[in-house]
């Protein structure tokens, strides 16, 4: 059954088929519905109308209102302008237009009261506004004030006279028919207890608001609605694969003791010991864990994967881990192995270029259950690649996989389903993690293991490359290795490149004894690889590259990270970059190499990474500086459309929204008591009209 914000909106008075389909198509608004939460970005403040003496260049669109005085055009050609006096009590401020100047000056007159909407700007010592919106003062301008919602809208639309005030005029139309239609969609009791609005008042003032306060309540109740369905639908998510997904048993801690007690290298930091707690904890809980692990590059997850990988290994099952690329499966492969090796575990890695009479033999001893860890790149995916009984799947750097690959390693046993643990490298904060990930749980580690000298950073002008050159020489002598960072942006590659060239041109003349690797992305993937071990071996001393070397790479002896025209990369990735030094016992540096021209937010950048090395705090800043749906990794995830609710500004509603979510749905799993009516029946709304809800049911 079709409901009323269903209608297509070329039935709306007003709009028919050209206009629809603009409207399609510009703005992708298809149907009332669409139009309905087509909300306003900004208001213009006719609450009340300024003085003259008020004005000052500071303020956005304002209303005057006065006498016209002189009305004069000045100037000729292109600099012909109508000026026109405007008095009030406090003063006289001049209107101009420069365009348009006949079709005005037929509306103008002497003598008569007018009222002007415009921007005051400064121009020399006087206030004037430029091309104002003007009309007589009538009494209908002495009602009440009001705020003038305004609409995002494009070239386009605007030629066909689909402008701002249009939009509202549609909005107007909408909203006298759409009034019996509108049904709330929060429960009385919620409502009541946040003192929230209705969601019909809500919709019709955050389309016309009365006032200023109303406004404020508009925007908190459909913030609060928008930002509650999303955690209700995550974790009815989650509540599901609970309720579906059974998981195996796992609370055997023999070998996990032998470990701790006789080859733990090191004393865990607390922060280890807490997530390891965590994990174990949904291990042996019956359910199927599904846990994200956050931790800042060098914070220490591949000794917890291991440990945890223990305890399914001691009750004779298989733990896998996959990452992104080879050389980051290779690495995890030397680091769990050194640890296995001591336990008697086997362990192998599987990679696209595992030779294939190798594979054949891996496939057969992971078939008996012989072979107890794998760790490897997609190629774990393959069909060809079955488990005996796979008891747990790390993930390294979920951004780089998707949901639907999850979802593949999941079905590598027949009887039950995998254990999983996503880990990345990738701070986010909270809020963003609970709306982004908010299906998982999440375990953190937020503490660096003890004696890591953080990484050093500073900043410094092209023109100090000499004094830079320097310092990279005595490092070298010392017998460190370096990695120089130029960035890479689609649009400009060929001049990228470039510049990479040149740059590698650069050093191997001032460094001319000491060899030197050159990655970047135009590189066939075998020859990337080959320059990067060469650089992990030792080999070459100094790695000039793009971005690439970004995500995992562990090279110890490195000590220097520079990054040319640093203004250009975003937060995050500059601390993805700086993590890759500062993994050794060695004081580490990291240099922000920029023109003397930088913008104020790149400036906001640098300095951000001067003063901290905390990913989560940095993580808070890209989130302030740029808003979420920049953020590294959320792109595609749909989850970050928001309508209303901004995930930069209201982590605190959100943490509300989440906790009403869960409280309701563990006293009501099914949302079937009298009180929640209006969810279920919201949801079944939503099912109709997007694809969200259907990977509940
Ligand atoms: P990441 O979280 O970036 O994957 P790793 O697991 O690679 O970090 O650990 C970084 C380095 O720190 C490794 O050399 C590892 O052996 C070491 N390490 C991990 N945990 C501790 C600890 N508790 N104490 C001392 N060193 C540790
Ligand atoms: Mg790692």
């Amino acid at each position: 059954m079709k409901g009323f914000f269903d209608t297509r909106i070329e039935f709306l008075k007003g709009t028919g088929p050209q206009k629809s389909a603009l409207l399609n198509k510009e703005l992708g608004i298809f149907t009332y519905g669409d139009l309905i939460q087509f909300y306003p970005f900004r208001y213009e403040d006719r609450t009340r109308f300024y003085t003259v003496s008020e004005l000052n260049d500071q303020l956005s669109n304002v209303q005057i209102k006065g006498t016209l005085g002189k009305i004069e055009t000045m100037g000729v050609g292109a600099k012909r302008r109508l000026v026109a006096q405007l008095k009030d009590d406090t003063g006289i401020v001049e209107l101009i237009w420069f365009k348009g100047i006949n079709w005005v000056l037929r509306k103008l007159q002497t003598g008569v009261p007018y009222t002007a909407f415009g921007k005051p700007t400064r121009y020399g010592s006087k206030i004037n506004m430029a091309h104002p919106e003007i009309e007589v003062l009538t009494t209908g301008h002495q009602g009440p004030g009001y705020l003038q919602p305004v609409y995002h809208t494009t070239e386009n639309l605007k030629r066909r006279f689909l402008d701002s005030r249009a939009i509202g005029k549609l909005q107007k139309q909408l909203l006298l028919s759409a009034y019996p239609y509108i049904t709330e969609s929060l429960p009385d009791t919620l409502m009541k207890e946040l003192g929230l609005i209705s969601k019909s008042e809500a919709l019709r003032n955050i389309h016309f608001p009365e006032n200023n306060r109303k406004l404020s309540q508009a925007r908190l109740r459909l913030k609060f609605e928008e930002l509650f369905y999303i955690q209700l639908r995550l974790l009815k998510l989650k509540q599901s694969r609970v309720d579906k997904f059974k998981g195996k048993v796992y609370s055997e801690t023999l070998l996990i003791n032998e470990f701790y007690h006789q080859h733990l290298p090191f004393e865990l930091t607390d922060a280890q010991k807490r997530v390891i707690r965590e994990i174990y904890g949904d291990m042996k809980s019956g359910r199927q864990m599904n846990r994200l692990l956050q931790g800042d590059v060098g914070s220490g997850k591949t000794i917890v994967a291991f440990i945890c990988m223990l305890a399914v290994v001691g009750a004779e099952s298989q733990a896998a881990l996959m990452a992104p690329t080879e050389i980051l499966a290779e690495q995890h492969f030397r680091g769990l192995q050194s640890y296995a090796k001591k336990m008697g575990i086997e362990i192998e890695i599987l990679t696209g270029s595992t030779k294939k009479s190798v594979r054949k033999q891996l496939h057969q001893r992971l078939e008996t259950g012989k072979l107890q860890i794998l760790v490897g790149t997609h190629a774990l995916l393959e069909d060809q690649v079955q488990f005996k009984s796979l008891g747990l799947a790390v993930i390294d750097e979920q951004h780089r996989f998707g949901v639907a690959q999850r979802a593949k390693l999941w079905s590598k046993n027949k009887d039950f389903f995998p254990h999983v643990l996503v880990m990345t490298a990738t701070p986010i904060p909270r809020t963003l993690a609970m709306t982004l990930y908010g299906d998982l749980d999440v375990s953190v580690i937020d503490e660096l293991p003890p004696g890591r000298k953080p990484v050093e950073t500073v900043h410094r002008y092209d023109q100090n490359r000499l004094k830079v050159f320097g310092f990279i020489k005595k490092q070298l002598a010392a017998g460190r290795q370096i990695y120089f960072v130029y960035p890479l942006i689609e649009e400009s590659a060929k001049m990228d490149l470039k510049h990479l060239e040149d740059g590698y041109d650069s050093i191997t003349r001032a460094f001319p004894q000491v060899p030197v690797s050159i990655v970047h992305g135009k590189m066939k993937s075998k020859d990337k690889d080959y320059e990067m071990r060469r650089f992990v071996k030792g080999e070459t001393r100094i790695m000039v590259a793009t971005t690439v070397i970004e995500v995992g790479v562990n090279v110890p002896n490195a000590t220097v990270m520079v990054i040319e025209n640093s203004e250009r990369f975003g937060l995050a990735q500059l601390h993805q970059l700086r993590g890759r030094v500062g993994r050794g016992a060695d004081q580490s540096y990291c240099i922000l190499m920029t023109d003397v021209k930088i913008s104020r937010e790149g400036r906001t950048r640098i300095q951000t990474l001067e003063r901290t090395n905390d990913g989560f705090e940095i993580a808070d800043v890209d989130l302030k500086l740029r808003g979420p749906g920049d953020l590294m990794g959320t792109q595609q995830s749909g989850v970050l459309d928001l309508m209303i609710a901004d995930l930069a500004q209201d982590g605190k509603l959100l943490r509300v929204a989440r906790e009403k979510a869960s409280s309701i749905l563990e006293a009501d799993p099914g949302l079937d008591q009298p009180g929640n009516e209006n969810i279920r029946q919201q949801i079944a709304n939503q099912k109709k009209s997007s694809l969200n809800w259907s990977r509940i049911s």
